[in-house]
């Protein structure tokens, strides 16, 4: 067991401030959230007005689409200041494929593991969690009508590295560019910041983020943690 204290880089005023400004706006959000359920009950049952519990189930839907957004920005903006430890990347997979398995049959994917032995790496384990399940999840999004989500590792010299393979929509080599742009997104539900915060993290680490792409075909992603 080893550990060690990474010292985080400062954010910038600017940043400082972005991040102080959402996190204030999660108290107004969260009374507002609860007074709308509160409505949304109200005119639950048979002397409800459909139209007005139509519009208070949109409201609470849009609350909670503010909140999705505000959690993904202050995980960019929180410092790094961590404890690392020594852990096996498979660990971290294995109880994210636990998590996500339902999910799998639901969407009618299939999920293929092929786990290398590897050497545990240096790393900040809920980060990474977090990462992998960032790359997971837009691999599901990707593979609308069900596929197959392959999950590798292997290691060699220098690095560890868990790769995520979707047979989903792809991507042009336009949208490949576009990625990890804060708020870059492409879909209608998404904070296009699941990227943004992935490759921080994989930075942080040391690490690599490489993509591969192909329109139609399906998408590879890479994390390289260094050993
Ligand atoms: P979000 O998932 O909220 O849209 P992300 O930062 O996770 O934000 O992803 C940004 C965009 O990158 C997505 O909207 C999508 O267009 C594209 N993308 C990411 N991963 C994949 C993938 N596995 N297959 C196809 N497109 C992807
Ligand atoms: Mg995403």
């Amino acid at each position: 067991f080893q550990r060690e204290i990474i010292q985080s880089e400062k954010l910038a005023v600017v940043g400082q401030l972005a991040a102080a400004t959402a996190h204030e706006i999660r108290n107004p959000l969260t009374s507002i959230k609860g007074f709308l359920q509160l409505f949304e009950h109200k005119f639950k049952g048979d002397q409800g007005d459909t139209e007005i519990r139509e519009y208070t189930r949109i409201m609470v839907e849009e609350v909670d689409r503010m909140e999705k957004i505000i959690r993904d920005f202050l995980l960019m903006t929180k410092p790094s200041d961590v404890t690392r430890e020594r852990a096996d990347v498979n660990g971290v997979i294995e109880r994210l494929l636990v998590l996500v398995q339902n999910q799998a049959t639901l969407r009618n994917i299939n999920v293929v593991t092929d786990l290398g032995e590897l050497t545990p790496v240096l790393m900040h384990k809920e980060a990474i969690q977090q990462v992998l399940l960032n790359l997971m999840q837009n691999a599901f999004e990707a593979m609308n009508i069900g596929g197959t989500l392959t999950i590798h590792t292997e290691e060699d010299e220098k690095y560890v590295s868990s790769t995520i393979q979707d047979t989903g929509v792809g991507m042009t080599e336009e949208e490949v560019a576009n990625l990890g742009s804060p708020f870059y997104s492409t879909k209608t539900e998404g904070t296009g910041l699941g990227l943004t915060v992935s490759s921080k993290i994989i930075h942080e680490h040391g690490g690599i983020l490489d993509i591969r792409s192909e329109k139609g075909v399906g998408t590879t992603i890479t994390v390289k943690l260094p050993k």
